[in-house]
């Protein structure tokens, strides 16, 4: 036996879409899946360790694809955005974001596709992590986002501050040089603002960079073998990057049937992130949100939840992403988005493609997301039938094991787990 050797007994396996085995067996060797389905389909090497998953939902390991790491404390330190981004130092803001990567992972969230946050070490974090050094969810980082002056993301910052050289990027030439700059930082994809947002000093429906530079920022991310994810919401933001020809937009709040007819022509993801919205509407003003910021970002909820109706009813691929920033919209209740598109029309084991394959796809990752051999041996054992009720998933007391690389840390993420308040 060696490190990273594990056998899942028992359990309602779900190996991917539209497959499932009754008590199921699932066998990791050093790290990787050898074996997923009937128990009766293999035989496991004596003293290999047992986990018994008997009465249990046996996942791959929950991708989310889209958190923001260190942009906010941990859910049980209160901290409000504006002054946790002026106020906390970048380790103090790392700190804060290895605590909410084991929220995730106590949750079966083994992968995280973070949105990036300049200077901070979510890249040095990732590398730590994946070297076994520290325990954490698998990280794929953009190392910080990429935006115009006076865009989405620059404007986080009130007009006093200090901006420093690469802050921001204007113009086709800033655009090429930030992407070769991002891809020599250790980009595992790239982040561009493509329109506002919701912060202060500017509106949803503004357009952010031109299509000519969102093209080279495509085109050179492409050249480098990077995805690139559109912070787009409104029409105008869609319209751009989809002719820039991104991998993905992230929000998509103002799709219209025609975008969403070309997202699934071009094979454009979409990655809704009702989650943060849903939490706002219901905790916001608890956590320091104003009625009037509630009541805002209340349209953008019901218009996203139009678009991710008419994104599935034009064939366009949905990717499970929270926009999870710890005090708002916590690390540890990622699932809530999946219960979330459940509720609006998917069939759980759609909603769970959207976290594991779908997600895989879109992040260029096919070892990680599904349990057929040779995968990453990351698995969640969740009590009860998840396929019948997804909202299982949403209760950590559900949670039964977190394996990553075939390593159970169910009893690290213990303590992780008693506190998950959410
Ligand atoms: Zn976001």
């Amino acid at each position: 036996m060696t490190p990273g050797d594990i056998a899942i007994e028992g359990g309602l396996v779900w190996t991917g879409p539209g497959e499932q085995h009754e008590d199921g067996l699932v066998h990791i060797q050093e790290g990787s899946v050898v074996y997923a389905g009937p128990r009766s389909g293999s035989k496991v090497p004596p003293g290999t360790p047992l986990l018994d998953a008997a009465g249990c939902t046996v996942l791959p390991g929950l991708i989310d694809a889209h958190v923001h790491l260190t942009t906010n404390s941990d859910h049980q330190h209160v901290v409000a955005s504006d002054v946790f981004r002026g106020q906390v130092s970048n380790p103090g803001k790392l700190l804060h974001g290895l605590r909410n990567a084991h929220r995730a992972l106590a949750a079966g969230f083994t992968t995280l596709r973070v949105m990036g946050h300049r200077g901070v070490g979510e890249v040095e974090l990732r590398d730590f992590i994946d070297a076994g050094l520290a325990t954490g969810p698998r990280l794929l980082v953009a190392p910080w986002w990429i935006t115009m002056t006076n865009g989405h993301g620059d404007l986080f910052y009130p007009p006093y501050t200090r901006r420093e050289r690469w802050d921001t990027a204007d113009g086709v030439d800033e655009c090429r040089k930030i992407v070769r700059l991002q891809a020599k930082e250790g980009a595992d994809f790239i982040k561009v603002m493509a329109s506002g947002g919701m912060s202060k000093g500017e509106q949803p429906h503004w357009p952010n960079y031109s299509v000519a530079e969102l093209a080279t920022i495509v085109e050179t991310a492409h050249e480098l073998d990077l995805k690139v994810a559109a912070h787009a919401l409104s029409a105008d933001g869609i319209r751009r990057s989809l002719q820039a020809g991104v991998d993905s937009i992230e929000h998509g709040s103002y799709l219209d049937a025609d975008m969403a007819a070309e997202m699934a022509e071009r094979g454009t993801f979409l990655v809704p992130t009702m989650a943060f919205n849903d939490w706002c509407q219901r905790e916001g003003t608890s956590r320091g949100l104003s009625l009037q910021g509630v009541a805002d970002l209340a349209e953008a909820h019901d218009r996203t939840i139009e678009s991710f109706t008419m994104a599935r009813e034009a064939g366009v691929k949905v990717v499970m992403g929270t926009d999870a920033s710890g005090t708002l919209c916590p690390f540890g209740a990622h699932a809530r988005e999946l219960e979330l598109y459940v509720e609006h029309g998917m069939s759980t084991d759609e909603a769970l493609t959207t976290a594991t394959t779908s997600a895989a796809s879109l992040l260029d990752r096919p070892d990680i997301g599904s349990l057929r051999s040779g995968a990453a041996g990351d698995v969640v054992v969740v009590k009860g039938n998840v396929l019948a009720d997804i909202s299982r998933l949403t209760q950590p007391a559900n949670i039964k094991h977190v394996v990553r690389a075939g390593r159970d840390l169910s009893a690290c993420l213990k303590d992780v787990s008693a506190a998950l308040d959410i």
